[in-house]
């Protein structure tokens, strides 16, 4: 960490914070310039206690970070792209993946109609979301455990795999034996004890950027599940808060190819909570896919008009198709860049 004195700092003021620098555990190493004296305290940030408690001394002006507040997930410590495995389907890599299903699951022919959809379609990693996390306690909340047996009659019968959310610990247990990837939602991506429960589930976890969450702390999410014990980690960028009111969410185009920089995990896009509207999922999709995102999340129903949760961005599962047609292009074109990324360059 970098220590910046404030100007005049007296020699027994630099001795006070070199003094405390050391027995933070850092070494100090004392930069005299021509107005100000810098001192940097030399450590693993991570592993040392963090030297911003100097900012209460008042001759110290600003204290800085050095490392990131991240390390495995970081492209630096792990260069090539994880690709992480659910149920049989890729994510990551040279490929775009498509995932999708419906906002929540209402009832057995709600979801069997969706699935048997998608299915026909070749996708095979399903939203199947019996526990909704909503806005106001008195919208639909999900069927529950109602919801967790019409999966597993739908498993049995398509044999698909499911990406669900759990809102806490005891929903990981519940879903364990029938979900193939937990997902953290947006209201979630800071539950560090949720985030530790998941890590030791043994399953892949798609974590989602928070609803004002910085790319920094949607990467300091992910290393809680690193750390922990889970190396199957699906980055999902869905939109940030913003003042407009036009989009639901502000889709981070940035952030996904900055995301794609700075870590090794895949990145994935959930064009339908960024939009809120079914009429802005394909263009948000072409744009994350341009920026290189490594699959998309997708909501369809098959019913829209009669949908029990996000009824205005949830497309037919009818439409589809024609929807995956008209990407066909920008996947297409990403692939070949992904697969040319990945060969060695030859000599
Ligand atoms: C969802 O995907 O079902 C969901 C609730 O999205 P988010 O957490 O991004 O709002
Ligand atoms: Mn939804």
């Amino acid at each position: 960490m970098i220590i910046i004195l404030k100007r005049h700092a007296s020699e027994t003021d630099i001795a006070t914070v070199s003094d405390m620098v050391s027995s933070l555990r850092y070494q100090p190493r004392i930069i005299r310039g021509v107005e100000q004296t810098v001192i940097a305290g030399i450590g693993d940030e991570l592993s040392n206690r963090s030297l911003e408690v100097l900012k209460n001394l008042p001759a110290v002006e600003s204290v800085i970070a050095v490392q990131k507040k991240y390390k495995l997930v970081s492209r630096e410590y792990h260069p090539s792209d994880t690709v992480v495995n659910v149920g049989g389907t890729l994510i990551g890599g040279d490929h775009i993946a498509i995932l999708a299903g419906p906002c929540s699951i209402e009832s057995l022919e709600q979801f069997r109609a969706a699935v048997s959809d998608l299915t026909a379609m070749g996708i095979r990693v399903i939203r199947a979301m019996p526990f909704k996390p909503r806005t106001s306690p008195y919208d639909f909340q999900g069927l529950k455990w109602e919801g967790i047996k019409i999966m597993r009659e739908v498993k049995e019968e398509f044999k698909v795999s499911f990406v669900s959310e759990v809102l806490g610990p005891s929903q990981i247990e519940a879903l364990a034996d029938v979900t193939d990837m937990y997902q953290v939602g947006a209201r979630n991506s800071q539950n560090y004890d949720l985030l530790e429960h998941l890590a030791r589930s043994g399953k892949p976890v798609l974590l989602k950027r928070g609803l004002a969450g910085t790319i920094e702390e949607w990467l300091t999410s992910a290393e809680y599940l690193l750390v922990n014990g889970c190396q199957q980690v699906v980055l999902c960028e869905r939109g940030i808060r913003s003042y407009d009111k036009v989009t639901r969410n502000l889709l981070d185009v940035g952030g996904i190819a900055a995301a794609k920089q700075l870590s090794h995990l895949p990145v994935i896009a959930d064009p339908s909570h960024a939009s809120g509207k079914r009429d802005l999922v394909l263009p948000l999709a072409k744009a994350s896919v341009a920026a290189g995102a490594d699959g998309l999340e997708i909501e369809i129903h098959p019913d829209p008009v009669h949908a029990y949760s996000d009824a205005s961005q949830q497309i037919p599962s009818e439409h589809l198709k024609e929807f995956l047609e008209q990407l066909k292009p920008w996947i297409q074109l990403a692939e070949t860049e992904k697969a040319a990324r990945q060969k060695p360059v030859e000599e």
